[in-house]
């Protein structure tokens, strides 16, 4: 894995300066992550990269998982469909299952480190048994207008923290504990978004059996009806008539997303019979294989419903590639609309987008060089490091206001 000192070409001998300045002043703090899948998703992609860093500035970083059978997925799916908005029905035996494996995991897990981290809603129930150590609630979710049973039942718990940390402002929530604002971040040195040559690009293409002859519109997401991969198809068929171009829909499931396979499904058999729709599962490790195929696409989409944050419109956009995205989650963090990228509200807004943006390339580069510049500045993982160790020393300090650096 690369090393801090590497990612000073890209950031700046001075981001680094800073970053082991305020490491300074937490070193040897212990301090672990708990989340729900060790890959798939972007919160599994951002604590691969971020734990080894933090323990290469100094801290003594972990990162767990929980464990819970299919049952307890299916109930956190759900909570996780209606905490971003979608009415959902719950029942008096999923909050049973919920509770089941959080003792199960509670008995399993030493969460004695001085600050715990905990990711999204599946673990955050383990705070019932908190000590007097810090606890975080790292919230990936779209909290702007949450189901309100869901939003009952996991609040108490929330409030329980000491700190919650959002990813964008509009995510925040009337709550009695500190709420910071944490943007995600993309890792520039992964195998997701390292620089590769032509050669490359073009080895990875043909290894998975797919064609270039024409240009790539591509949305790389897990199969997820929140990411509206049938509302892509249909803005394609839209764009089609005037733009000879390919749809290339790739993605993979996450160990606790039960629903991607009937997704999945559900896409090939809406882009049967279309010759130029391709459908690609890949596992969740095809991390180079992503790149290649960001890097080889003209155009890229995240028509998304709702989004924690986007962290596939971060990727393209550094790799310079016009982007076509719903203005949802934390998306408008990332897309100034046509300066850095598209935001769109509707199928038929995506099918306007895809055609223009295609038709007009000098317009499109400029996007995707603005969208690149605005990632180095704003999202690359040197600032989000910098930001948890402000706050994870802000915990020291309980009654201030704690406001991120921006
Ligand atoms: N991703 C992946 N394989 C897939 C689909 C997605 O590696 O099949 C990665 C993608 O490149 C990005 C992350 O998973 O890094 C998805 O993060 P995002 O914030 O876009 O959405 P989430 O899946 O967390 O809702």
């Amino acid at each position: 894995m690369p090393r801090l000192e590497e990612y000073a070409p890209i950031v700046g001998a001075d981001t680094l300066e800073e970053l082991s300045l305020v490491a300074d002043r937490v070193k040897g703090r212990s301090v672990l992550h708990v989340n729900s899948t060790a890959v798939g998703g972007g919160v599994a992609e951002i604590l691969h990269r971020m734990v080894p860093l933090f323990r290469e500035l100094g801290l003594d970083a972990h990162w767990e998982v929980i464990r819970g059978g299919e049952d307890f997925y299916a109930v956190t799916k759900k909570f996780h469909n209606a905490l971003h908005g979608q009415p959902a029905e719950f029942t008096a035996r999923d909050f049973q299952v919920y509770g089941e494996t959080t003792a199960e995991n509670l008995a399993r897990l030493a969460l004695d480190a001085e600050v715990v981290f905990i990711h999204d809603p599946q673990p955050a129930a383990l705070v019932e048994k908190r000590g007097a150590n810090r606890w975080v609630w790292r919230c990936h979710i779209d909290l702007s207008q949450p189901d309100e049973r869901a939003w009952a039942f996991l609040r108490p718990y929330v409030e329980r923290y000491d700190a919650c940390i959002v990813s964008a402002p509009g995510f925040a929530q009337e709550l009695p504990i500190r709420q910071v604002l944490i943007a995600p971040s993309i890792d520039p040195l992964s195998e997701k978004n390292r620089e590769l040559s032509p050669d490359e690009v073009r080895g990875v293409l043909a290894r998975l059996g797919i064609p270039t002859d024409k240009p790539l519109v591509t949305q790389v997401s897990r199969f997820d009806r929140l990411k509206d991969p049938l509302g892509v198809i249909e803005a394609f068929q839209r764009a089609k008539p005037y733009v000879d171009a390919r749809l290339l829909l790739v993605g993979g499931s996450a160990d606790d997303d039960p629903e991607g396979a009937q997704v999945l499904a559900e896409v090939r058999d809406r882009a049967s019979g279309e010759p130029d729709i391709l459908v690609h599962e890949l596992p969740p490790t095809s991390h180079l294989e992503i790149n290649a195929i960001q890097r080889a696409s003209t155009v890229v989409l995240q028509k998304s419903l709702r989004e924690g944050f986007g962290l596939t419109v971060a990727e393209a956009l550094w790799k310079g590639k016009p982007v076509i995205a719903g203005a949802v989650g934390g998306i408008p963090l990332l897309i100034a609309h046509k300066h850095s990228g598209i935001l769109v509200h509707s199928v038929e807004g995506a099918g306007y987008w895809m055609r223009r943006l295609l038709s007009e390339p000098e317009f499109a580069t400029r996007l995707g060089a603005n969208g690149r510049e605005h990632v180095r500045q704003n999202f690359l993982l040197t600032r989000h490091l910098r930001d948890y160790l402000l706050l994870i020393l802000s915990l020291d300090h309980p009654g201030e206001d704690f406001v991120p650096l921006r």
